[in-house]
């Protein structure tokens, strides 16, 4: 591995703590990120997380014991806000927390009738057939569909159940078959989130790497950008057929042990 990499990409669940609600960093996370900040690299943490707003995952990292910034943080939902804003969109949104939060810490309107120009779509689990509804209508007159993350199916906890929800994707793509307007997806796999941390750092995708446990989402996105790749497995073993990483590593250890001496 070449260690003249200068931005290093982090995915959050699964890399550097279990779960974002109760934030357990794994071994070598927090001396890992220290060790690349005070060595003068680059730092990015980016994750498919709409259901929460950036500030709340940015204070349950720092509560952590990350060494971050907010600069260095990269959701979904904090995306979607800035293309809002750049845009200047007006957007109808179905999703939990996460976004509408987002977007009011922004000062970003959302609008509830006929003047939205834009449908976003998150993680939502108290979705009611009317809203749905709504959307379609408004994708029919014209407007864009945007989908925050990129889940087929999430597990979770939600009034008294625990397992696999439907996940943002689902709805989005139900829209798009029964309108036949394209979904712009902001998270990973897809490139745009990619090329937006590696815009706002400033660096290339060569100079760049990303470290993450999924190979669908982070792995495969990187790929696709010429992002050179480390699969944290946590034992797993890669078969054949699967997206190829370029390292692969058990935990952050063998990375941390790499970067470091
Ligand atoms: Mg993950």
């Amino acid at each position: 591995m070449k260690k003249d990499k200068r931005l290093f990409i982090f995915d959050i669940e699964g890399v550097l703590v279990e779960h974002i609600d109760e934030p357990k960093p794994y071994p070598y996370a927090l001396n890992l990120i220290s060790h690349l900040k005070s060595s003068g690299k680059k730092v990015a943490l980016l994750t498919n997380i709409g259901r929460k707003s950036s500030p709340w995952v940015f204070k349950r990292l720092r509560e952590a014991g990350f060494n971050i910034d907010y600069e260095d943080l990269f959701t979904s939902a904090k995306l979607m806000a800035d293309i809002v804003k750049e845009e200047k969109r007006r957007c109808f949104v179905i999703s939990e927390g996460g976004i509408i939060e987002e977007f009011a810490l922004k000062n970003i309107e959302i609008f509830e009738d006929d003047s939205a120009d834009t449908v976003v779509i998150g993680a939502c689990r108290n979705l009611n057939y009317q809203t749905l509804n709504f959307a379609m209508n408004l994708l029919l007159k014209g407007a864009e569909l945007f989908c925050v993350g990129g889940s087929l199916r999430f597990r979770g906890k939600f009034q008294n159940y625990e397992g696999e929800f439907l996940g943002e994707r689902a709805l989005a793509e139900a829209l798009s078959i029964a309108t036949g307007k394209r979904v712009n997806y902001i998270g990973k796999p897809y490139k745009e989130i990619f090329l937006m941390v590696l815009n706002r750092k400033g660096e290339k995708a060569e100079d760049s790497l990303m470290i993450g446990d999924s190979l669908e989402s982070d792995i495969l996105g990187a790929k696709n950008l010429g992002i050179d790749s480390v699969w944290i497995s946590h034992g797993k073993a890669l078969s054949k057929e699967e997206i190829k990483p370029d390292f692969v590593f058990d935990s952050l250890k063998e990375l941390y042990e790499i970067l470091t001496t």
